[in-house]
């Protein structure tokens, strides 16, 4: 089957600036008859801004049905793959095998998969080594930070950010960096209807850029992009959006319905 092809509007970015990425989480939900039904509106939902690109994380399971059916302008992620090359690793992904399926990003280090659902989490070093093992095999990541409800209330939200962010400064080459997008996301704003305002957003983004120009690199800090995610909606996108440092979204809820495209179209 031939992916419908899509269509844009606007003016792509301009050269030396950011493009807005949207990014699409659909975590573990949807049954094949409502990615269907799903695929099916976005893919009649008409032109995406030029400054923007598109990206749905879809289950494992779904990837397959979106690689062949979604409009050709909204690019596949994986939300996890392996530590692992291919080989005996039972129930695991790895990235040789996305990337060989023609999925082109993968969402890690998400806080979900950090606080492992009652099991054993992954922390920053392992997220760090997966980006990179990532990349190396050709898939571009985006890389999930963000500080949790009494973390922001004790003041900690950078050193949260900047202890999640430094062994990938570690272990990536400054070339790499061009294969990722930062997500930050509040872990207090995740699935529970509260955002972080556009301005404590934008203070946090300044931050993590900043830093990233410190530890890495000025050229580094002023082409990655730094989406924002957090109960991002088509309510709130626009404000959002419209914040210097905020090139774009990891979105959730709404990007189980059509309110996704109300995000897309809200880009400046
Ligand atoms: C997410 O899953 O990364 C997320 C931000 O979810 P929500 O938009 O539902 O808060």
């Amino acid at each position: 089957m031939t992916r419908p092809a899509g269509s844009s509007k606007g003016s792509p970015a301009p050269e030396g600036e950011r493009t807005y990425l949207l990014g699409g989480n659909w975590k573990a939900n949807g049954t094949l008859a409502s990615v269907r039904a799903l695929i099916a509106e976005f893919n009649a939902a008409g032109p995406i801004p030029a400054n923007a690109e598109v990206v749905i994380g879809a289950p494992f399971i779904h990837i397959p049905e979106c690689l062949s059916t979604l409009r050709s302008d909204i690019e596949i992620a994986a939300q996890n793959c392996s530590l692992t090359g291919m080989g005996a690793y039972t129930g695991e992904t790895c990235a040789s095998q996305l990337r060989d399926m023609g999925v082109t990003w993968v969402i890690l280090g998400h806080s979900e998969r950090r606080e492992g659902f009652g099991m054993a989490g992954e922390d920053s070093e392992l997220v760090a080594k997966k980006t990179k093992l990532a990349i190396d095999e050709g898939l571009k990541v985006m890389f999930c930070i963000g500080e949790k409800k009494e973390e922001r209330e004790n003041g900690t939200t950078m050193d949260v950010c900047a202890s999640q962010m430094k062994p990938l400064a570690d272990i990536l080459s400054k070339e790499d960096w061009a294969k990722v997008s930062i997500a930050y996301e509040p872990v207090w704003a995740i699935g529970t209807g509260l955002t972080a305002t556009p301005e404590m957003a934008q203070d946090t983004h300044s931050s993590i850029r900043q830093w990233v120009s410190d530890n890495v690199g000025a050229d580094v800090a002023a082409a990655v992009r730094i989406q924002y995610g957090g109960s991002m909606n088509g309510a709130n996108a626009a404000g959002l959006l419209a914040m210097a440092d905020i090139d774009g979204g990891l979105i959730g809820g709404s990007s189980l319905k059509m309110d996704f495209f109300t995000c897309i179209n809200s880009v400046p």
